[in-house]
């Protein structure tokens, strides 16, 4: 039988606006060591904004923007959405055939005639499109067109305000290691990592890779049962099941990773994780 503090404790987080889907994850969020972050959408707003466009020598970069939003003009991820709209003119979807997105890579599609790349250096690497290196501190977005690199859209992300508070707050509570996994590039990836005041980051990760991160941790010493995943479920979904608890974004984090999830932060706010632990502590000591 489940005891009725148990209900108490699921009805605390409740208040506080965490989703608990079971009394076993308040024993293990109570037990938590290591939080596991994603990064985009997670710790950061997941609102890009265009900042730039360069494109190459004697191409316009409304040409780059437009062949970028179409190819992006089925995808929600929030890359794709903020082409979208700084692209404000209208998409025309019957123009958009064969669309293959690769996660953690970018998208391949055909507009009219043409065959259109848009994504990171591994997409362009992998297809044998040409692409300059820059070293802007931004996410960059390259964009090929019939296999011909026409320039790269640079976007940035804004760490979300209360994610150093949430740091802070874990560490104080005794969380060991706050640990950060995104696909992105190491530049973007150190620079969210050391503002935040995370302990270790690793960067260019592939969805596959993320999960293989996690399971090394959970190797290391006296990691095991006691780790949780922070995700919003794009591109991250197996995580959060692989993990000892999976922690989703509720408001907009996907249907996908609010299924995954274990324990759900309705106002994606990172800060909700260590308020979380807390009442899951006071919940463990009065079954105790
Ligand atoms: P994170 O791990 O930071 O949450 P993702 O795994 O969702 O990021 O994506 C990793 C990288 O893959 C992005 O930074 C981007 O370069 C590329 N990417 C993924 N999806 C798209 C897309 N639809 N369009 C362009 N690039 C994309
Ligand atoms: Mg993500």
């Amino acid at each position: 039988s489940v005891p009725l503090s148990f209900f108490g404790g699921i009805g605390g987080a409740s208040r506080i606006g965490v989703l608990v889907k079971g009394s076993n994850y308040l024993e293990t969020l109570a037990a938590v060591d290591t939080v596991v972050f994603d990064k985009t959408g997670t710790l950061t707003n997941g609102s890009f904004n265009v900042v730039a466009i360069h494109p190459e020598e004697d191409i316009d970069p409304d040409y780059v923007l437009s062949f970028a939003a179409y190819a992006e003009a089925f995808s929600d991820h929030p890359i794709a959405l903020s082409v979208k709209e700084a692209y404000s003119g209208r998409i025309d979807q019957a123009r958009v055939a064969d669309v293959r997105e690769e996660s953690g890579h970018g998208v391949q599609a055909h507009v009219d005639e043409h065959v259109v790349l848009v994504g990171n250096d591994s997409l362009m690497a992998e297809h044998g499109a040409g692409w300059h290196d820059c070293d802007l501190t931004g996410t960059i977005l390259h964009v090929s067109v019939d296999g011909r690199y026409v320039g790269h859209i640079v976007i940035a992300d804004v760490v979300k305000d209360d994610a150093g508070q949430a740091i802070r707050d874990l560490h104080a509570a005794g969380v060991k290691r706050c640990v950060m996994l995104s696909g992105d590039r190491e530049e973007v990836a150190g620079a969210v990592s050391e503002r935040l005041g995370l302990d270790e980051f690793h960067a260019q990760l592939l969805p596959a890779d993320k999960v293989a991160a996690v399971e090394e941790l959970l190797e290391r010493e006296g990691t095991r049962g006691k780790l949780a995943f922070v995700g919003d479920g794009i591109n991250d979904a197996p995580v959060l099941t692989r993990a000892d608890v999976g922690i989703a974004m509720g408001a907009m984090g996907s249907d996908a990773a609010i299924e995954a999830a274990d324990v759900v932060l309705m106002d994606d706010k990172p800060s909700q994780i260590a308020r979380a632990i807390g009442v899951a502590r006071k919940t463990m000591r009065i079954v105790w």
